[in-house]
C-alpha cells in the first residue's frame, strides 16, 4: 500500500469533519500528534493499523443487524453477513477454535455473553427441561422465580485483584459480582507464582460452576491444561479470558499448555491489545456452547456494531500473516529485555521477570507508591499505568506497583537496545523522585517531588527514542 494513498485517505477524511465540526478534527489531528510523542508503556494499548482504522469509518456503522449471520431480525444484511461471517472465520482460523462470535463490542461485553451462556447451559437449560418447557416464557411464574433465583446463585472462581485477576471476574464493583458468588484464588507469596495446588484445593471446597483463568496483570505464563483438570474435578466449566495476551496466542508464542483455546469450553478476549485490532470483544468456545454465545446480542449486547465487525476481519487478517507471529515474538522479546535492564538497575519486579508482554514493577522498592510513581514518570514524557501488587499495602487506589507493556512500543518498531534505555529512563526517574509529606508529617502517597529540569531531560531522551521509529509513517496528514 502506498503511504500516499494512506495519508489522502485520513486528510480526505478530516476536510469531510472539518466542514461539520473543525474542534473534531482538530482533536483527532492532535491526537495522531500526542501518541505519536509519548513513550506509551500502558500494557492494554497498542496502534491498529490504518486499514483496520479506516474499516471502521463508513456505512456499516448505520446498518442493524441483530441476529447472526444468515438468521437476523432486520432486513438487507447481507453485507454485513460478508463481513461478520469473514471475521469470525479468520478469528476461527488464527486460533483452532471450534466457533467464534465476533458480536461484543467491548471485553466486558465478551465475558457477559460467556457468563450467561454458561449460565443459559448450566442452569436454565436444565431448568426448562425439567418442566418441560422449551423456553422461558413457557415457565409458570413459580417455576420462572425459582428459575431467576438459581441464576443469580451461582459461583465463580478466579484469579484475585491484587494477583492481576480482573473486575469483570467476580467482583463486587462489577456486576458479575453482583451476579456470583465469588472466590478467588492468588499466587504464592515466596514466588509471586499461581500456586495451582491452592487453586485446586479452593475449587474443591467451593465448588464452583465457573472457573476463570486469564488476568490483566500477571506477567508469567498460565498452564490452562493444569486449569482445565482442575476444572473437570470439580465440574466446573473453564473459562479464559485471555484480553491482555490474545496477541501472543495468535502470534503462537503461547502453544501447548499455555494455549488458552484447547483447553478452556470458553474463551474471551478484547480485540484491541495485544491483537492490534479495533476496539472490541469476541468469544471462542466449544461446539456445545456455541448455540448460547451466538445468542449475546440480544441477551446483553445491544445491536452489532458492523463497523467494527469490519475491521475485526481486517486486524485477523492481518493477524493470521506470518509476521504476526514475528511481532508477536518480539512482544516478548522486548518485554523481557525490559525487565532485565530494570533489574540489572536494581528495581524490584513481581516474579522477578516476565514470561509475556509486561511487567510489573514493585516500586516500594523506590520509597514510592504506584500513585507517585506513575505521576513522575508521566512528567518525564513516559506513559504507565500504576497498579496493585499482590498483597498490596497501599490498596487499589494509591498501589504499590507500576505496570508496563510493550505491545504499543513494538508495533512502532522499538527493539530490545531500546528497551534497555527504556529501562534507563525509567530507573533514572524513580530513583531521582521522592516521597512527599502530608501538613501533619506524615508520608503522603500522592505527593512527591522530581525536580524539573531531569522531568524535562528524560521527556527529551523519550523524545529522541521514539523520534528513531515514527508512529503512522505512512501518514502524513501536512
Ligand atoms: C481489558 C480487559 C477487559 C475489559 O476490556 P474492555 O474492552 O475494556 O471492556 C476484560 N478482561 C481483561 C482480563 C482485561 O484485561
Amino acid at each position: 500500500m502506498s503511504r500516499n494513498a494512506e495519508s489522502t485517505a485520513f486528510r480526505s477524511a478530516l476536510e469531510v469533519i472539518r466542514a461539520v465540526e473543525p474542534r473534531v478534527a482538530d482533536a483527532i489531528g492532535a491526537e495522531l500528534t500526542d501518541q505519536r510523542e509519548s513513550l506509551k508503556l500502558i500494557a492494554s494499548e497498542n496502534y491498529a493499523s490504518p486499514a483496520t482504522l479506516l474499516a471502521m469509518g463508513n456505512w456499516f456503522s448505520d446498518k442493524y443487524a441483530e441476529g447472526t449471520v444468515g438468521r437476523r431480525f432486520y432486513a438487507g444484511c447481507q453485507n454485513v453477513d460478508t463481513v461478520e461471517a469473514l471475521a469470525a472465520e479468520h478469528a476461527r482460523e488464527l486460533f483452532g477454535a471450534a466457533h467464534a462470535y465476533v458480536q461484543p463490542h467491548s471485553g466486558i461485553d465478551a465475558n457477559l455473553v460467556a457468563f450467561w451462556a454458561v449460565l443459559a447451559d448450566r442452569v436454565e437449560s436444565p431448568a426448562l427441561k425439567k418442566a418441560q418447557v422449551r423456553q422461558v416464557n413457557d415457565l409458570t411464574e413459580a417455576d420462572w422465580f425459582a428459575l431467576r433465583r438459581e441464576l443469580g446463585n451461582q459461583r465463580m472462581l478466579g484469579m484475585s485483584l491484587d494477583a492481576g485477576g480482573h473486575l469483570t471476574h467476580g467482583f463486587r464493583p462489577n456486576i458479575s459480582g453482583k451476579m456470583f458468588d465469588q472466590r478467588s484464588y492468588g499466587t504464592d507469596p515466596a514466588t509471586g507464582l499461581i500456586d495451582y495446588d491452592r487453586v485446586a484445593e479452593v475449587a474443591r471446597e467451593f465448588k464452583p460452576l465457573i472457573l476463570v483463568g486469564g488476568y490483566s496483570a500477571y506477567p508469567r505464563k498460565v498452564n490452562f491444561r493444569i486449569l482445565r483438570e482442575i476444572a473437570d474435578s470439580v465440574g466446573a466449566t473453564f473459562m479464559v479470558d485471555m484480553a491482555h495476551f490474545a496477541g501472543l496466542v495468535a502470534g503462537k508464542v503461547f502453544t501447548g499448555d499455555f494455549d488458552p483455546v484447547p483447553h478452556a469450553h470458553i474463551v474471551t478476549t478484547t480485540t484491541h491489545k495485544s491483537l492490534r485490532g479495533p476496539r472490541g470483544g469476541m468469544v471462542l468456545c466449544q461446539p456445545e456452547l456455541a448455540d448460547q454465545v451466538d445468542r449475546g446480542c440480544p441477551m446483553v449486547l445491544g445491536g452489532p456494531l458492523p463497523h467494527v465487525m469490519a475491521a475485526k476481519a481486517v486486524a485477523l487478517a492481518e493477524a493470521r500473516r506470518p509476521d504476526f507471529a514475528d511481532y508477536a515474538q518480539r512482544i516478548v522479546d522486548n518485554a523481557q529485555a525490559l525487565a532485565e535492564g530494570l533489574l540489572r538497575r536494581g528495581a524490584k519486579l513481581v516474579t522477578g521477570g516476565t514470561d509475556n508482554h509486561l511487567v510489573l514493577i514493585d516500586v516500594s522498592g523506590y520509597g514510592l507508591t504506584g500513585r507517585q510513581a506513575e505521576q513522575a514518570l508521566l512528567d518525564s514524557g513516559i506513559v504507565t499505568n500504576r497498579n496493585s501488587v499482590p498483597q498490596d499495602p497501599n490498596g487499589a487506589w494509591y498501589t504499590s506497583g507500576i505496570r508496563i507493556g510493550t505491545p504499543a512500543l513494538t508495533t512502532r518498531g522499538l527493539g530490545t537496545a531500546e528497551m534497555d534505555q527504556t529501562a534507563e529512563l525509567i530507573h533514572t526517574v524513580l530513583t531521582q523522585t521522592t516521597a512527599g509529606v502530608n501538613a501533619d508529617g506524615t508520608p503522603s502517597k500522592a505527593k512527591y517531588t522530581l525536580d524539573a529540569g531531569l522531568a524535562d531531560k528524560v521527556a527529551r531522551q523519550a523524545t529522541d527514542l521514539l523520534a528513531t521509529h515514527p508512529l503512522y509513517p505512512s501518514v502524513d496528514l501536512g
